[in-house]
Formats: C-alpha cells, sequence, structure tokens
C-alpha cells in the first residue's frame, strides 16, 4: 500500500499541523516501508473536534442505519482483505497465512458481530415505573498497540459505532499503515464525515493529548499496564470514562488425569501465535510434578513445529518481534531466566537467523514462581513451564502475579476443571481446550484491566444510562 501523508479528520485526509514523521520498519529485515505524519495537539484537537461536531447527528441515526453502516464497513474490510494482510504482514512480521486467516479473518468476524448487535440490542429497558435509555457515552478515544493491529481497531471502534458514539483513533507507532487502510474502509463504507477520525502519531505526544483532551467523553486503551495507570490517572482527574485492557501473564494449568500431549501441544501453540505477542497468551504452564519431566519432553518436541523465518514463505509459522526494542526486551528476559536458574531446554538467545527481529521458540523448565520468567509479561515466544505438588499450590501459583487476563485448565472431565476455574483470579479460562468465541466478554482482572470488550459487554462500555420515571 502507499502510505498516507495526512490525517483522516471530517472525513478527508488532511495535511498534518507539524513536519515530523514516523518511519516504519519491516521487522523481518530492518528495513524501512513508508512514512506517516506523527500528529500533535493541533491535529488531535482537530479531530476530537470533528467527532464532537458529528456526534449529535450520529447519536440520532436510527439503529438500523447504524447497523447497516458497521456491515458495510465489515463488507469494505472483506473487500480488502489481501492488502490488509499483505500490510499485516509487512509493518508487524506476522506469517501471511496468519495474518489472513486470524489477524483479518478474526478482526471481520468482530466487525460482523457488532453488525448484528447493533440491529438487535435493546437501547431501552423497562424497570418496574422506569423506562431506562441507554445513550451513547459520547465522544471516544480509542488507542490501540502493535500486537494485533487491525483487530484491535475493531474491537473498539465497531462497538463505539454500534452505540451511536464517534471517535478518534491513536494507533500505535509500530503499525500505523493498516489504520491508514481501515479509515479507508470507513469512508468507502459511507460513514458520516466526523464520525471517525484518525491521528497517527506518538503515545507521548499524540496519545498523550487525546487521551488529556476535554472534548473525549471516554478514553479506551489497550496495551501496556505502565501506560494504562498513567492513562487511568488523567481520565479520573478529569471525572472522564475508561476502559483499559492491559498485559498479562495467564497460566494453563494441566491437573492429573488431563490428556497430556493435546494440553501441551495446545498450550505451546497458544504461545507461539503470533510470535507471543499476545496479552492472553498461555506463558505459564502448570503441571503436577509426577508428569513434569514428560510435559518438558513434550513441549520441547513441540516447539521443534514453529520454525521461524519470512513471514511469506508458506512454511514459516513464527515471523519475527515487531521492533529492535521488543527484540531487546524478549532477549533480555530470556537472558534472566537462564540468570536465575531455570533450565533452558528450547531455543534461547541465539539469534535463529542473520538480518530481522528473531527470537527462537523458547521453552524453561524448573521455573520457580518468584522468577521474572514467572512473573513479568515478556510478549516474545517464551514459555515457562512450573511444577506444582496439589491443587492448592496450582491454585496459589496460578493466582500468584499481578495480572488476571487469560487462562487455561486442562482436566480429565469438564467438571474438575471447572471447578478449578471459578477460584482463578483472571477475565477468560479456556476449558479443556475451548476455543475462542468472539461474543464472550474479554477484559482483566487485577492489573489486567478494566472494563471489557466484545460482544453485547463489549457494547455496553460504549453506552450510560438515563432513567426516565413515570
Ligand atoms: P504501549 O502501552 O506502549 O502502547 C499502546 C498504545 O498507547 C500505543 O498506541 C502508544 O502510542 C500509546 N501510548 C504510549 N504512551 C502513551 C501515553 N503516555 N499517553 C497516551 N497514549 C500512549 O503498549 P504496546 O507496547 O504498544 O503493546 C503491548 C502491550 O499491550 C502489552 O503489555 C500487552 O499485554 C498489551 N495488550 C493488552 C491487550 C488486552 O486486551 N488486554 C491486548 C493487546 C496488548
Amino acid at each position: 500500500m502507499k502510505a498516507q501523508d495526512g490525517m483522516y479528520i471530517d472525513g478527508a485526509w488532511r495535511p498534518a499541523a507539524g513536519s515530523d514523521l514516523i518511519d516504519v520498519v519491516n521487522p523481518a529485515d530492518g528495513q524501512v516501508i513508508a512514512s506517516v505524519p506523527a500528529g500533535n495537539a493541533e491535529d488531535v484537537d482537530a479531530a476530537v473536534r470533528a467527532a464532537r461536531a458529528a456526534l449529535p447527528g450520529w447519536a440520532a441515526t436510527p439503529q438500523a442505519e447504524r447497523a447497516a453502516l458497521v456491515a458495510a464497513l465489515r463488507d469494505a474490510l472483506v473487500a480488502h482483505k489481501d492488502e490488509l494482510a499483505d500490510t499485516i504482514t509487512a509493518e508487524l512480521g506476522a506469517p501471511l497465512a496468519f495474518a489472513k486467516a486470524v489477524h483479518v479473518g478474526g478482526s471481520t468476524a468482530v466487525a460482523s458481530s457488532f453488525a448484528e448487535l447493533a440491529a438487535s440490542y435493546a437501547f431501552e429497558e423497562r424497570i418496574g415505573n422506569s423506562t431506562v435509555l441507554l445513550e451513547p457515552v459520547g465522544v471516544v478515544a480509542a488507542i490501540t498497540p502493535w500486537n494485533y493491529p487491525l483487530y484491535q481497531i475493531v474491537a473498539k471502534v465497531a462497538p463505539a459505532l454500534a452505540a451511536g458514539c464517534t471517535l478518534v483513533l491513536k494507533p500505535a507507532e509500530d503499525t500505523p499503515l493498516t489504520a491508514q487502510l481501515f479509515a479507508r474502509a470507513v469512508h468507502e463504507a459511507g460513514i458520516p464525515a466526523g464520525v471517525f477520525n484518525l491521528v497517527t502519531g506518538t503515545g507521548p505526544v499524540a496519545g498523550q493529548a487525546l487521551a488529556a483532551h476535554e472534548g473525549v467523553d471516554l478514553v479506551s486503551f489497550t496495551g501496556s499496564t505502565a501506560v494504562g495507570r498513567k492513562i487511568g490517572a488523567t481520565a479520573g482527574a478529569a471525572v472522564k470514562r475508561v476502559a483499559l485492557e492491559l498485559g498479562g501473564k495467564s497460566a494453563n494449568v494441566v491437573l492429573p488425569g488431563a490428556d497430556l500431549a493435546k494440553a501441551v501441544a495446545t498450550g505451546v501453540g497458544h504461545v507461539m501465535a503470533n510470535t507471543g505477542q499476545r496479552c492472553n497468551a498461555l506463558t505459564r504452564m502448570l503441571v503436577h510434578r509426577d508428569q513434569y519431566e514428560e510435559a518438558v519432553s513434550l513441549a520441547a518436541a513441540a516447539v521443534a513445529k514453529y520454525p521461524s523465518g519470512d513471514p511469506r514463505q508458506d512454511d514459516t509459522r513464527l515471523g519475527p518481534v515487531v521492533n529492535a526494542q521488543q527484540h531487546e526486551r524478549v532477549l533480555g528476559y530470556i537472558a534472566r531466566g537462564i540468570e536465575e536458574g531455570a533450565r533452558l531446554v528450547a531455543g534461547g538467545p541465539d539469534a535463529p537467523h542473520e538480518q530481522g527481529y528473531f527470537v527462537a521458540p523458547t521453552v524453561f523448565a524448573d521455573v520457580t514462581p518468584d522468577m521474572a520468567i514467572a512473573q513479568e509479561e515478556i510478549f516474545g515466544p517464551v514459555l515457562s513451564i512450573l511444577s506444582y505438588e496439589d491443587e492448592e499450590e496450582a491454585l496459589r501459583i496460578a493466582n500468584g502475579t499481578v495480572y488476571g487476563l487469560g487462562g487455561a485448565v486442562w482436566a480429565a472431565d469438564e467438571e474438575t476443571a471447572v471447578a478449578f476455574a471459578r477460584r482463578m483470579e483472571t477475565g477468560q479460562v479456556d476449558i479443556n481446550g475451548g476455543r475462542y468465541n468472539v461474543l464472550a466478554p474479554f477484559g482483566g482482572h487485577k492489573q489486567s484491566g478494566v472494563g471489557r470488550e466484545l460482544g453485547s459487554h463489549g457494547l455496553a462500555e460504549y453506552l450510560q444510562t438515563k432513567s426516565l420515571q413515570f
């Protein structure tokens, strides 16, 4: 794709206020592939004003019409699915087949789900002698990360549009090209001018200005816990609504009696998907000590099925990590794991390729709950395997981090797995390999965040109530 050199504001591409640029780098070879304007407070202000001006008209648009426009947006994304996948591969490094199936396929599935919800959702309810109106919150600031560049945008924009909100999007610095393609799809779908606006730029400049703008009613942020904390404080000081989807360190608990081979293979696949750059990746595998060595051997063998390499080649299953900084960070955690005494059973610090930000798929055994690789989010293809003696210890370890986003339990039967899952302090748990559901609420307990995305719970984040008494 050819990068746009402006911002999408009030239904058109407009020149940026300043002249700063952000280079977009292909992480598979380190080459600059494009540059986009780095927006500043002036661009943000213009975008928020456009969103404010468009709010009354969009909020008053009949539900069926809004639903039809969300469906048209989905169709526009589907029409450009190959270009979207290609762009995600170029700027994120996701293997092309994965970019098509998961990045783009998952995003259009989410857009579809909100097109349907927009049509069927009850924006009014009766409680005793009251009618409760569920009204749009107003102008939304959407701030998104790079790890699923299209999905993260769709998971905010589609429900906000369905609810009758208008938006300003500030996407991640590393993946602005996907965001520009998304803006083009919004335009092609015929969504009225000002309803959706895009400002590319850095977090500390454009992101900060957007989160702090007094014309914004709700800040919906996905990203790191460190930045989320700052955004939460800014929003709190202004008494503004805030939704935070943050980091994770999710546990994959394999109870005695479970299908060990399946649990380990699925668990490894979960960590390696998107090169481990998933907030809900199951990066801590907990196995009973009697089955521990068997699980470690199975995991070491399973990672061999994730060859890294050129993301455009059909047999590549593991792309690079997104950028040089992330590369250093992941290698730093691998070094720390070795230093703290964990046993490296696959992968490690050696570069698998001469160029690009590649990390070998890595498995650590003999990981103890206090180690950094058991506590901190690595955001790379690194699995830590821990052992436990009994269920109580497994639960203590599973719940023993500041995070609580994803999780999984494997057991001989569903009842045992569900009983354990009920005691986990986390927002989602996959039971015996349960599949992803676009309608299930997604979000964190503890420091993994505030609020929920997806489905009717996700739509509710963009609504506020007004009660009429009769
Ligand atoms: P990040 O927090 O550095 O950046 C996320 C977004 O916030 C980017 O658009 C960035 O430009 C912006 N930003 C940075 N500083 C800002 C500031 N001071 N004010 C306003 N905006 C600012 O995170 P990242 O490195 O892009 O993404 C990785 C992190 O995201 C991981 O920690 C991961 O767990 C988390 N994540 C969470 C979820 C979830 O749903 N819970 C999903 C994906 C990623």
